[in-house]
């Protein structure tokens, strides 16, 4: 690994990438296209997140032909966030941008982000989505409720529509290294640092080739990432659901005497039954709740890498790929 020490590089660009052999051959020509007219040394790192396609085979290629690239493999395929993460670890710029593989976030903006970071000392520069048109009305609608919950739990200086397309300075690249835990959600943890940042606004685009690798499930695993990690109010939801029981408990009580000093006591299965489940369920959330907190403090306590370096192409000893990639790419049934 490079050490950070010496910053050869004034721009990182890192690309997180899984399955991406489809948009490849386009990110690469409108990338180089800008980098080479930025005016300064950059290196562009290519994270391939355990891909299964030939997007492993096609980066070799391009890298013959184009220096400034580097690939990092990892071992598998480890989530857009950890493959980010691996990037920024391994980055020498002085400012690192991240960019999505698909072309929906610009790669023209960059001399943009960067001007302003360098003419106005910023740390950040957020890529803000000024027209998600292009996206679903599903991905629109749940993004909407993603940062208005997000601005609750972790404050104002989350911004809206800004995504994983910024640029960031070595400052706070380093402050993010520093913390301990490495599940990190860069889009509330960087503004969560409340370094100085700018903004620079653009068109959200369509994915330019290739399905998006963000099922369903992922975008929920996120958001309960999200949610985990910077903010302990659903715990405090956990106390608030118990006082809610507890007043309609109550509240039974009452109902049930004033019934048997009516003498019409009914023999009252309905009403206990649906206490019981209610109070139950309540129980349980409160324990799943507590449980998700408790899961996160013993991975951090574990301190297993997150992810698996399988080869750098800018580490000394591995300069090329190792034998065990060059192999033909095993595809998914
Ligand atoms: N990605 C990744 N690992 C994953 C899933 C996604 O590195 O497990 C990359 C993907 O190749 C892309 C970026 O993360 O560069 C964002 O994914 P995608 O565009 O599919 O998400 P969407 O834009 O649909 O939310
Ligand atoms: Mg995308």
């Amino acid at each position: 690994m490079a050490a950070a020490s010496h910053i050869v590089a004034t721009l990182s660009v890192v690309i997180p990438m899984y399955d991406e052999e489809e948009v490849l051959p386009a990110l690469v020509s409108r990338l180089r296209l800008v980098l080479e007219h930025l005016g300064a040394a950059y290196e562009v790192i290519a994270v391939d997140d355990g891909s299964a396609d030939r997007t492993a085979e096609l980066l070799e290629g391009f890298r013959r032909e184009w220096p400034e690239l580097r690939v990092l493999r990892l071992r598998r395929n480890s989530g857009h966030q950890v493959a980010l993460t691996a990037g920024l670890h391994h980055a020498v710029g002085a400012y690192v941008v991240s960019i999505d593989a698909d072309l929906q976030d610009p790669p023209e903006k960059i001399p943009e982000m960067l001007e302003l970071a360098r003419s106005r000392h910023l740390d950040v520069v957020y890529g803000i989505r000024a027209d998600r048109s292009t996206d679903s009305g599903f991905k629109r609608r749940s993004a909407g409720v993603y940062y208005w919950l997000m601005r609750r739990l972790v404050g104002n200086r989350v911004p809206p529509q800004a995504g994983d397309f910024r640029l960031l300075s070595r400052a706070a690249v380093q402050a993010s290294k520093a913390l301990p835990d490495h599940q990190h959600v860069y889009r509330l943890l960087v503004p969560w640092l409340g370094f100085p940042s700018g903004e620079v606004t653009y068109q959200r685009h369509q994915r330019a080739a290739g399905r998006t690798k963000y099922p369903l499930g992922k975008m929920v695993g996120l958001a309960a990432d999200s949610i985990t990690g910077f903010s302990a109010a659903p715990l405090r939801l956990a106390n608030w659901l118990g006082v809610f029981s507890l007043i309609a408990c109550f509240g039974m009580m009452i109902f049930t005497l004033v019934a048997w000093t009516a003498g019409t006591t009914v023999p009252g299965w309905t009403s206990m039954f649906t206490g019981m489940l209610f109070i139950g369920a309540v129980q349980l959330i409160c324990i799943g709740l507590l449980g998700e907190y408790v899961g996160r403090i013993y991975t951090v306590l574990q301190q297993r890498p997150t992810y698996h370096v399988g080869y750098d192409t800018a580490a000394g000893v591995a300069a090329s790929v190792p034998e065990e990639f060059t192999g033909p790419v095993v595809r998914r049934a």
